[in-house]
């Protein structure tokens, strides 16, 4: 067995654990294998011990890889700050993108869908509190933007991503990803009909999965430690 396939099993393992503490299916978490900063090769081994689900992070990186894994059947999902500039290849090659944060962004994805494909599902980012990054809407814009996002005519919306700066206790983890799901309950009230959760990642999966989290983004946990870029 390599090490990413062992890597692979003991996060599967703690998927199953954290969901089954929570009361919840394990079956209703899906693991994204978030794979940037590594070759190819790696996402090849990944593939080999049944991972299907790719997150990335770089338009180039990531059309180059998914041109050079054309052989296997991957799907793969664009997770990080997207410039407008660069959505066509990501509307091309992508089946999600969790990181909508403005209207333009989501423009643009549905305008350059190709016909024939299905439609890019999406998450709208949201900056939850404490959340380090600038990537994001505020919970407050996130309303107007889901409804708008929802119109258009080549994507589909599925749900929130966020990204909660590290929690030093899990309990306070489990509540900064609550604030996400709370959000998304009042935007199902207000007529959304959102079914997806992207949240937790290495470190915080299980606090992600007791909130509800229904995608987690692993990395560090599947491949390594990333060398710093
Ligand atoms: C890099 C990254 C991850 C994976 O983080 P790890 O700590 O390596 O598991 C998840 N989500 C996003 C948006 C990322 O950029």
């Amino acid at each position: 067995m390599t090490t990413i396939s062992a890597n692979l099993q003991a996060v599967k393992s703690r998927i199953v654990a954290a969901a089954k503490a929570a009361g919840r299916d394990p079956g209703e978490v899906m693991l994204l294998a978030v794979s940037k900063t590594w070759p190819a090769e790696s996402v090849r081994q990944a593939a080999a011990a049944g991972q299907r689900a790719f997150g990335e992070n770089y338009v180039q990186e990531a059309a180059a890889k998914a041109t050079t894994l054309a052989d296997l059947a991957l799907e793969w999902h664009f997770i990080g700050p997207l410039q407008s500039n660069k959505t066509r290849p990501v509307a091309e090659t992508f089946a999600w993108v969790h990181s909508i944060d403005r209207l333009k962004l989501a423009e643009r994805l549905s305008a350059q869908r190709p016909a024939g494909i299905p439609p890019l599902q999406v998450c709208v980012q949201v900056n939850v509190s404490g959340e380090e990054s600038k990537s994001g809407c505020t919970a407050d814009e996130a309303l107007e933007l889901c409804r708008a996002v929802a119109a258009l005519p080549n994507l589909r919306l599925r749900g929130l991503m966020a990204i909660p700066e590290p929690a030093p206790e899990s309990a306070v983890a489990v509540r900064r990803f609550g604030e996400l799901r709370a959000l998304r309950d009042r935007l199902n009230a207000a007529g959304m009909q959102l079914d997806t959760l992207s949240m937790g990642m290495s470190d915080d999966l299980e606090a992600a999965i007791m909130a509800g989290a229904t995608i987690v983004r692993v990395g560090t946990a599947i491949f390594g430690e990333r060398a710093k870029i």
